[in-house]
């Protein structure tokens, strides 16, 4: 019909020239909405969501679930491209954050573990390029930075290099900062270490959020902490040594902290179904957050590979030492935690998403995303759940097909 009309007039052309372009950046998805399972029309203008409509019951039923994108603020790397690499380019970033749109994570948080200062500063301006990539920027809202103001005790500073573990200093960070053009989001940080607490203040009056891991910190020393304006635990239960006390130990004081979220990692090795159970329990659905915190060789075939100098064994999973039979690292992108949180605590999907998507956007302030609903940015995973686990079907990042399967 508007070919017929294109050649009656020029005026006409005009019209139907201006309505194809409008068709072009709307659209609608009918789909189940993942927080009650009921069907949804979602309609997208441009890079936003517009509206969300309830669809009538004689409508024919979608086969799949419609949820905001994930939100992963703990990932080291990807499909063997590794975020602290020396040699990291732009097209590594852009070949890392494809897969992760696979996985169907629309927004995520490079993050550096402890190195010394030149290397952060220098990985930290070659991922600053990313930012504001036209392809992948979107995703790419800041970074995390874990360490290097940690604790240097075995066992606390987990894979963290000793040598390269240092007292907080805000020049330095101001350095990190500037070369990351700004958008370190999120800093681990040890409440007990010399200089924590002005730390944590200084970062907490820049907007940086703080958050607690690889520390031995006591209970005192947690509230200071938290008091200064730390409202996050890193990994709560990792990044803590093997052998603690049962009493005055550093995770009772962070679980029983109110004031602070904490992130979990959710895949089944790093946490068992008991402490991911009571860590949720304790901190509620509003207060728990799932982490990926892969390595970069997540996403990679399974095998034998070799990082710092050592062999390690990539399984479906999760990374291990062979040799010693110990966990390396983890490799199971943040889908895996939906799945599995659903299975170990018996929570809902909806509840789910929301520790993977709207709670981490909260507690980065990124209030144009991590919802189902008008006016936020339309980033969206359309999936099937097969035997258990989430497939990714669809993967919509402001508006356009990033990915489908
Ligand atoms: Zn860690």
């Amino acid at each position: 019909m508007r070919a017929k009309k294109m050649v009656l007039s020029g005026l006409v052309l005009l019209v139907v020239f201006s309505g194809v372009a409008e068709d072009k950046n709307t659209n609608t998805i009918d789909a189940l909405l993942y927080s009650n399972g009921k069907p949804v029309s979602v309609k997208i203008s441009g890079d936003k969501i517009s509206k969300v409509t309830a669809l009538k019951s004689n409508a024919k039923t979608p086969q799949m679930y419609v949820a905001p994108g994930l939100i992963d603020i703990q990932i080291n790397g990807y499909m063997g491209v590794d975020f602290a690499d020396q040699d990291l380019t732009l097209e590594g970033i852009r070949k890392a954050t494809r897969a992760l749109w696979k996985e169907g994570v629309t927004t995520y948080l490079p993050t550096l573990i402890t190195a010394d200062r030149k290397s952060l500063k220098n990985s930290f301006s070659i991922l600053s390029h990313a930012l504001a990539d036209a392809e992948i920027g979107p995703s790419i809202p800041g970074f995390h930075l874990e360490g290097p103001f940690i604790s240097p005790e075995k066992g606390f500073r987990g894979a963290h290099l000793e040598k390269y573990i240092r007292k907080p200093e805000w020049n330095e960070f101001a350095e990190l900062q500037l070369a990351a053009k700004n958008k370190i989001k999120l800093i681990t940080v040890a409440p007990e270490i010399d200089g924590a607490v002005p730390f944590i203040q200084n970062c907490s009056r820049e907007g940086v959020i703080v958050s607690l891991g690889h520390h031995n910190g006591n209970a005192e020393q947690i509230e200071k902490a938290v008091d200064a304006g730390a409202t996050l635990s890193t990994h709560l239960g990792n990044g803590c040594a093997n052998m603690i006390d049962r009493h005055n130990n550093p995770i009772w004081p962070q679980l029983s902290e109110d004031r602070l979220s904490v992130t979990i990692i959710a895949d089944g090795f790093h946490l068992n179904k008991q402490e991911v159970r009571t860590f949720y329990k304790a901190k509620g659905i509003d207060r728990t957050i799932l982490v990926s915190d892969a390595l970069d060789l997540a996403g990679l075939e399974p095998g034998e590979y070799t990082r710092w100098e050592r062999t390690v064994l990539l399984t479906p999973d999760v990374v291990k030492f062979p040799a010693e039979n110990v966990l390396a690292g983890a490799a199971a992108p943040i889908n895996t935690g939906i799945s599995n949180i659903m299975k170990f605590t018996g929570c809902s999907l909806g509840d789910a998403i929301q520790m993977a998507s709207t709670n981490p956007a909260k507690i980065l302030q990124l209030n144009d995303r991590g919802e189902i609903s008008p006016g936020k940015r339309a980033d969206m995973i359309l999936f099937t759940i097969e035997n258990g686990k989430m497939v990714i079907q669809k993967t919509i990042l402001g508006g356009k097909v990033v990915y489908e399967k």
